[in-house]
C-alpha cells in the first residue's frame, strides 16, 4: 500500500486527464498537492473536488517566472517540496514537418520541453535543501516512435528522456530520483481536441490490448515511480502502452 503522507507534490496541468488522476491518486494517499493548470478556477475546482487539503495555483509552465512562483507557492503553503510531476503538455497543430507553422513548432516545444526543464530547475533545489525527492516526467510512446503530423510533439517527448536521464545522474547523489512515463494512447480530452472518432478507433486497435488506456492506469505507474516502492528506480523510462511499442 503506496502512501504519502506528509509529502508535498506539484502536479502541472492537473486540471484535466492524466494530471488531474495522478493529483487525486497521490491525494488520496496522504499527499498534499499542489495542482497547477492554466486557468486558476480550473485549477481551484479541480482541487476542491479532489480535497484532502488539496491547493492549486495557476501556472503557465512555458513561463519560468511562473514556474519558479509555482514552487515557492508550495513551500510557503506547506514547509516543502518532495514530489513533482511535469505533466502539462499540449498536442499542437497536425501539420507535416514540411508544412508546419513556425509558431505551433515553438509553442509545442516552450510548454513540453522547456516546461520539464523549468519544473526541474526550480524544484530540483528545493529538494536538496529538503533531503531528497522524487520527479516524474510526462513523456510518451511517442518519445520512443515517430508519428505523422506531430514533429515538435514527437520532438519534445523524445527530448525529454535525454534530459531525464542526465538529470537523473545529475541529482542522484543529491537523493532526488527522476524518471519518464510512456503512456500510450489514453482517453482524455487531449484526444478528443485532436481527433476524431473514427481516428480514435483505429489508434485504439494498434494497441495489442485493443483499446486506449485510462488516466488512472497512468497515475497507477506514476505514483508507483514517485513512492519509495521504486526506491532503485532512476533515470529511466517506463511504458504504459497497452502493448503499442511491443509490435
Ligand atoms: P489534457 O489536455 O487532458 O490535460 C492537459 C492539461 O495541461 C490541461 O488541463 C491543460 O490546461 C494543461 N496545460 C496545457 N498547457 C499548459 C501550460 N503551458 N502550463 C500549464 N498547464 C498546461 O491532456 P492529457 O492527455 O491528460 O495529457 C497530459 C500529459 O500526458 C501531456 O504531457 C501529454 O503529452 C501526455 N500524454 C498524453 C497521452 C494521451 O494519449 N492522452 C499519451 C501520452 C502522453
Amino acid at each position: 500500500d503506496i502512501r504519502f503522507d506528509d509529502k508535498t507534490a506539484i502536479v502541472t496541468g492537473a486540471a484535466s486527464g492524466i494530471g488531474f488522476a495522478i493529483a487525486k491518486e497521490l491525494a488520496q494517499s496522504g499527499a498534499t498537492v499542489l495542482l497547477a493548470d492554466l486557468s486558476a478556477e480550473d485549477a481551484a475546482e479541480k482541487a476542491e473536488e479532489i480535497g484532502h487539503g488539496a491547493i492549486s495555483c495557476a501556472t503557465d509552465v512555458a513561463k519560468p517566472d511562473q514556474v519558479e512562483a509555482m514552487v515557492k507557492l508550495a513551500v510557503a503553503k506547506t514547509g516543502r517540496l518532495d514530489l513533482l510531476v511535469n505533466n502539462a503538455g499540449i498536442g499542437g497543430p497536425a501539420e507535416p514537418t514540411g508544412n508546419y507553422p513556425l509558431d505551433g513548432w515553438h509553442q509545442v516545444i516552450n510548454v513540453n520541453l522547456h516546461g520539464v526543464f523549468y519544473g526541474m530547475r526550480y524544484a530540483i533545489p528545493v529538494m536538496k535543501a529538503g533531503g531528497g525527492g522524487s520527479i516524474v516526467n510526462m513523456a510518451s510512446i511517442l518519445g520512443s516512435v515517430g508519428f505523422a503530423t506531430a514533429s515538435p510533439y514527437v520532438a519534445a517527448k523524445h527530448a525529454l528522456l535525454g534530459l531525464t536521464k542526465t538529470a537523473a545522474l545529475e541529482h542522484a547523489a543529491d537523493n532526488i530520483r527522476i524518471n519518464a512515463v510512456g503512456p500510450g494512447f489514453i482517453h482524455t480530452a487531449l484526444i478528443d481536441t485532436h481527433l476524431d472518432a473514427d481516428t480514435q478507433s483505429y489508434l485504439a486497435g494498434l494497441h495489442a490490448l485493443k483499446r486506449m488506456g485510462t488516466p488512472e492506469e497512468v497515475a497507477t505507474l506514476t505514483c508507483y515511480l514517485l513512492s519509495e516502492a521504486a526506491s532503485f528506480i532512476t533515470g529511466s523510462y517506463h511504458l504504459v502502452d497497452g502493448g503499442y511499442t511491443a509490435q
